[in-house]
Order: C-alpha cells, then structure tokens, then sequence
C-alpha cells in the first residue's frame, strides 16, 4: 500500500511550502506563537497574517461565503503541517478565530453576527482570546461563576477568568458566563462575544508570566462590565452546548508532528556534523524518534481521513493529543540533552546552538499536556467511549 497525498495537494504544498520560504525563511521557532517573545514577534505574526489574508489563506477551509476557500480537509491539512513544519506565526487570529469561535459562529451565529464578526478573522483584523477557564473551573469547567445579568440592551458581567492565552494581545474575547446560578450547572451558562476589550470600562487584563519568562497568559477581571445582548451567541442558558462545539475543521494536530519532524531533522544534521561519541551515544534513540514521529504522523492522517468522510473524531483525537503531546516532551528533552550544556541556552542568547529552538520548544511543551482539556480527561474518554468501559 502507498500513502500519500493527491496530485492537487501536492502542488498546493509547493505552493504554500514556497511562500513560507519567502516569508519566513522557517526559521521561526515554537516559541514565537501568540507574539508571546516580543513584541517584534507580535508584529511579524501580524504581517504574516496580513500576507495570508492577501491570498484568503487564513481560513482556507471556510466556504467561500465566509472569506474562506472552500479547501477539502486534505487540502487543509496540507497547510496545517507545512505551517507546523515552518513554525508560521499566529497572533490569536487562526487559532481562537479560525479554530474555534470561526466555526462556533458559523453554527451557532445569527446572520449578523457571522455578517460582522467572519469577515474581521479572515482579514486578521479581530485578534481573539478564549474566556474559559475560571481559578475554580478548569478540568469541571461546568462549575464556572463568572456571572452576567440581563440589564434592558445589555448584560452586566462580573467575575474572573484565568490562563487567557494572548489575552493581552487580543482586541476580542469570547466566553462563557452563568446567567442561571439556580439552574443544574450545566443549563445555566450563556456565550458571550466581548468587543474590543482594550476599550472595554471594567475589564482589566493582568499578566501571568510562565515558567520560561513569557508573558503567554492573563487574568481577566470583570467588574460591571456591560455587553449588548446582540452579543450572545445562541440561546441564553444553552451556552454550555454552544461552547462544545469547537468543531475544527481540522483536528489531526498534524502541525504539532510536522514541526516535531522539524526538530528531528535538524537534530540529525547536528548529530552528522557532530563529534563521533555524541552520535554513538545519540543515535539508536533519535532512530527511535523518527520512527515514533511518523506513527504521530499517521494516527493524525487517520483523524483527516475519518474527517474527509463525514465521520465525526471523538476519542481518536484523544489519542492524538496524548501521543503527539506526550511524544513532544520527549523529543524537545533529548534534543536539550543531545546539544549538551550550550543546549540550555534560549534563543534571545547569540550562541544558542539551533537558535535556542530547543530550550523553548522543551518548556513550551510542558503545558502541552494539559491545554486543551488535560491528558488525564484524555485517557477517561479513551477509557469510556473507545473502550466502552464504565466511569470509573
Ligand atoms: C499553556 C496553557 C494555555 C491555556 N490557555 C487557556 C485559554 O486561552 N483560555 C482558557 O479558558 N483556558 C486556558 N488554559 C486553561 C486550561 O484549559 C486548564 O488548565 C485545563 O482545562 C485544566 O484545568 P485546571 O488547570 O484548572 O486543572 P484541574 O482541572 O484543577 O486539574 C488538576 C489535575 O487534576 C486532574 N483531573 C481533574 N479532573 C479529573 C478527572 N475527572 N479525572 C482524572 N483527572 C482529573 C487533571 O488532569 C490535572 O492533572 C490554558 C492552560 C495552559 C496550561
């Protein structure tokens, strides 16, 4: 059996492959996504965003009607992991805009509401940030207390969230809010779009600084913070429902193996080039790597094809979250280990070897396993609904 891809994806990926080179030479490393280096970084993901957005490639698998190209799932998952490979740059625009609230509108939104907000992602004008998590809601997001009241036009929020990825650099938040304290919790919560929270009086935005030093994530505090009742998304009290919906249009995660593979390669070139007893100690487990990656890759491919057919993943993306993040903490570790002590250094340092790619990649993997729903509730899922075993 051969496995690859069509002679039109093909040609799509030269394409695409030859504009990344020209636009950012792939030399970006991980680290650099939602601007959280710098500010100079900030700016080059919005310059990048603003060259996708010239050829409608910020949201390529959107319908035309939307600002999007119509592209296959194959299609999209070409530009998925070339982007991965060349670590393209994001400012908040494709990952909440196009992955998450892009989708969540298309479906949930009313005519308005796509008419104004769909138009804003796919020019990389709404830069967009996730209020989900609460300090008291993270794994039982269900249990969240941010409260909003209905007052004449408007809702009245009061509250906090937490880990608000790119919430500094966002000008738009959606989130989800209880407008029902006495309902069951999951029937009393509504979703709600923030507009230009620079600007919004009562919405205070302070940093959370990680533990490789980046400014990634924020508190957001609300206090009588008013929101036109345009704003709500769906029906009030049936916001639970509509927040679930995160129906990526691609969900194989085949950016995150691409840019492991990346990783990979360069390591190889610097274990050829490299002193004799450093290859002997490194090279059956770096093999190992390789081989590891390209079952990531195809447990991912398997998620686009079950996709491409009208199928809905449901614990195979589980599996995929697990094995792609687990199987990055590994590789950005050995890559620290294999470059020895100059390994360490991060990429603001001149003589980072591979520009300092490894210490990042490494620190910003950590997380990896518990974004995005922690592997933990993973492996429940995996347990429960493709195993068929009871709720432990
Ligand atoms: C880098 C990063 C970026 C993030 N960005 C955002 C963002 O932009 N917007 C946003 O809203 N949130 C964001 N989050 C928050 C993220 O969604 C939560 O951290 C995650 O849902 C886990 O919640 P928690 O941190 O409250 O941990 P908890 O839910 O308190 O979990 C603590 C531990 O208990 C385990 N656990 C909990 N329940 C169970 C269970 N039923 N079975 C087995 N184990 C369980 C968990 O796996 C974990 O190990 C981000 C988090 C990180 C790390």
């Amino acid at each position: 059996m051969e496995l690859r891809f069509g002679e039109k994806e093909e040609q799509l990926r030269a394409e695409v492959r030859s504009f990344l080179k020209e636009q950012i030479g792939g030399e970006t490393g991980g680290g650099s996504q939602l601007g959280s280096r710098s500010d100079e970084d900030f700016q080059r993901a919005q310059a990048f965003n603003a060259a996708l957005a010239e050829r409608g490639w910020i949201a390529p698998a959107w319908p035309k009607e939307y600002g999007g190209l119509g592209a296959s799932i194959f299609e999209q998952m070409v530009f998925n992991e070339e982007f991965g490979y060349f670590g393209a740059p994001d400012t908040g625009t494709r990952g909440f805009g196009v992955g998450m609230i892009g989708p969540t509108l298309i479906i949930h939104g009313t005519e308005e509401q796509k008419r104004h907000y769909l138009p804003k992602i796919t020019s990389g004008e709404h830069i967009w940030c996730q209020g989900y998590s609460e300090p008291g809601a993270g794994s039982d997001l269900a249990s969240l207390q941010t409260r909003a009241v209905r007052d004449g036009d408007d809702f009245v929020v009061n509250g906090q969230k937490i880990w608000t990825s790119g919430g500094h650099r966002a000008n738009q938040m959606f989130c989800l809010v209880r407008t029902d304290p006495e309902a069951p919790k999951h029937r009393g919560i509504s979703f709600l779009l923030i507009d230009d929270i620079k600007n919004t009086p009562g919405l205070t935005i302070q940093p959370l600084v990680n533990m490789a030093n980046r400014h990634h994530f924020n508190e957001v505090f609300f206090e009588d913070v008013r929101v036109p009742a345009k704003n709500l998304v769906g029906e009030e009290n049936r916001g639970w429902y509509v927040g679930m919906t995160l129906l990526d249009f691609e969900r194989s995660g085949i950016g995150t193996t691409a840019a492991q593979r990346r990783t990979l390669e360069k390591l190889t070139a610097s274990l050829r080039e490299g002193p004799e007893e450093i290859r002997a100690k490194y090279r059956t487990k770096l093999a190992d790597f390789v081989i590891a990656n390209n079952v990531g890759r195809f447990l991912g491919y398997r998620i686009g094809y079950m996709q491409s057919r009208g199928e809905v993943p449901n614990y195979e993306a589980s599996v995929v979250k697990i094995y792609q993040s687990e199987l990055g903490q590994k590789i950005y570790n050995f890559g620290v280990n294999l470059l020895g002590l100059g390994g360490q250094l991060m990429p603001e340092e001149g003589k980072a070897p591979l520009g300092g790619d490894l210490p990042e990649s490494y620190i910003q993997a950590v997380p990896s396993s518990i974004y995005s729903g922690t592997n933990e509730i993973q492996r429940n899922i995996i347990a429960t609904r493709g195993l068929g075993l009871p709720r432990g």
